[in-house]
């Protein structure tokens, strides 16, 4: 009696959104379990995303900023609500959209028109770089000579550095990227299987590369890919929001927003993924703690950690003589594709004098990386 009792009462107390005790609940919100109203739901996403900029000062007042866009939903959800924040608050900010073209036929060249299209539903200048201007080629080039091993090490590489020249061009004060909470976990715990110490120390900062050409930011920090995926479904299937119309027609008639990069080994990656999907099953909140205990670990002070300089050659951030970029196109230059890969011996940079006693990990780190889309 008492148990159907309560069950009952709980049955009613689920019927209100537990937030506004007002609306009926549309979902259950993943992070907390919370059953919500839809309104409830955008406010506590967005109010949540405007703390951790305040909180951690991510912007100045007047400052450019490029939101790094790929058109998946991470960065598509980025632009449309930071440029939501940035009205409603005042941030005084000046936004845009900075775009890679990697030469991804099928994939890439089809997520780009949603970035054009983003570009007018929200009003941000857009900028894209493609990897041909950049370095001569494409990845379907480099997987034409390389195959399809170590592919990602040279999208990777390239990307990061192309962020950094598209940033430049812009001339931007920082960059944002839409790294989630699941992918901040993600990365803390490949980190720890790898044993790539310096990557640990620095994966779970919400802003990084100060001392770099420009600072990156990541104000989807603590928000959880679910909510992400939930907030343009739930915006779209209520029309409240015109600029998501769109969107929706291209989720209905392109389904390469769930599809995978064509060239993606996301084996080991993948396997950090379904792992931290399970935990979060059992206990939404294992995210959260395995991002905080990355933010806690301490690195040993006898530990070497590689040292910053310039590449020689090109003059981007290096603990070389010539940095990662410019030694993989030199050797797809050369016809050489696997002389920049892991650990090579000799070479431009097997003389340079800077060089310290690494963690061997920092070099497999490059070569087992899988999908540099993560370092967006
Ligand atoms: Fe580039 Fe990612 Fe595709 Fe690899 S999986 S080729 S890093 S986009």
């Amino acid at each position: 009696m008492e148990a159907s009792e309560a069950k009952s009462k709980k049955q009613g107390a689920s019927r209100l959104c537990c937030l506004c005790n007002q609306r009926r609940p549309v979902l259950k919100r993943p992070k907390t379990l919370q059953q919500i109203c839809k309104d409830c739901f955008y406010e506590v996403f967005e109010e949540e995303i405007h703390q951790v900029i305040v909180k951690n000062g991510l912007f100045k007042a007047g400052e450019r900023v490029a939101i790094g866009a790929s058109g998946g939903k991470d960065s598509t959800v980025l632009a449309y609500v930071l440029s939501e924040l940035n009205r409603r608050h005042s941030y005084g900010l000046d936004l845009f959209l900075l775009s890679i073209d990697e030469g991804i036929t099928g994939y890439r060249d089809d997520s780009l028109e949603t970035v054009k299209r983003n570009e007018l539903q929200y009003g941000l200048p857009l900028q894209i770089l493609s990897y041909k201007d950049l370095y001569g080629w494409t990845m379907d080039d480099i997987v034409k000579m390389i195959g399809l091993k170590n592919n990602c090490t040279f999208c990777g590489v390239f990307r990061r550095q192309a962020l950094d020249r598209g940033a430049a061009l812009l001339k931007v004060d920082k960059l944002v990227t839409g790294h989630n909470a699941d992918d901040i976990a993600e990365t803390v715990l490949l980190n720890i299987l790898r044993g790539d110490i310096a990557r640990l120390s620095r994966c779970t900062s919400i802003t990084t590369g100060e001392d770099g050409p420009i600072p990156r930011c990541k104000p989807f920090k603590y928000t959880y890919e679910k909510e992400i995926v939930i907030y343009p479904f739930i915006t779209e299937s209520f029309s409240s929001i015109v600029l998501f119309l769109h969107t929706y027609a291209y989720f209905k008639k392109l389904d390469y927003f769930s599809t995978e990069c064509i060239y993606s080994p996301n084996a080991y990656r993948g396997f950090a993924r379904e792992f931290i999907k399970d935990l979060e099953r059992l206990r939404p909140r294992a995210i959260l703690d395995i991002i905080k205990s990355g933010e806690d670990f301490r690195i040993a002070t006898t530990t070497k950690m590689p040292e910053q300089g310039t590449c020689e050659r090109c003059g981007y951030i290096s603990s070389q003589k010539w940095c990662k970029a410019c030694v993989l196109l030199d050797g797809l230059n050369r016809g050489l594709p696997k002389m920049g890969i892991g650990r090579a011996r000799g070479g431009v940079n097997g003389d340079h004098k800077k060089e310290t006693k690494k963690p061997a990990s920092a070099a497999r780190s490059l070569e087992s990386k899988q999908c540099g889309s993560l370092d967006f």
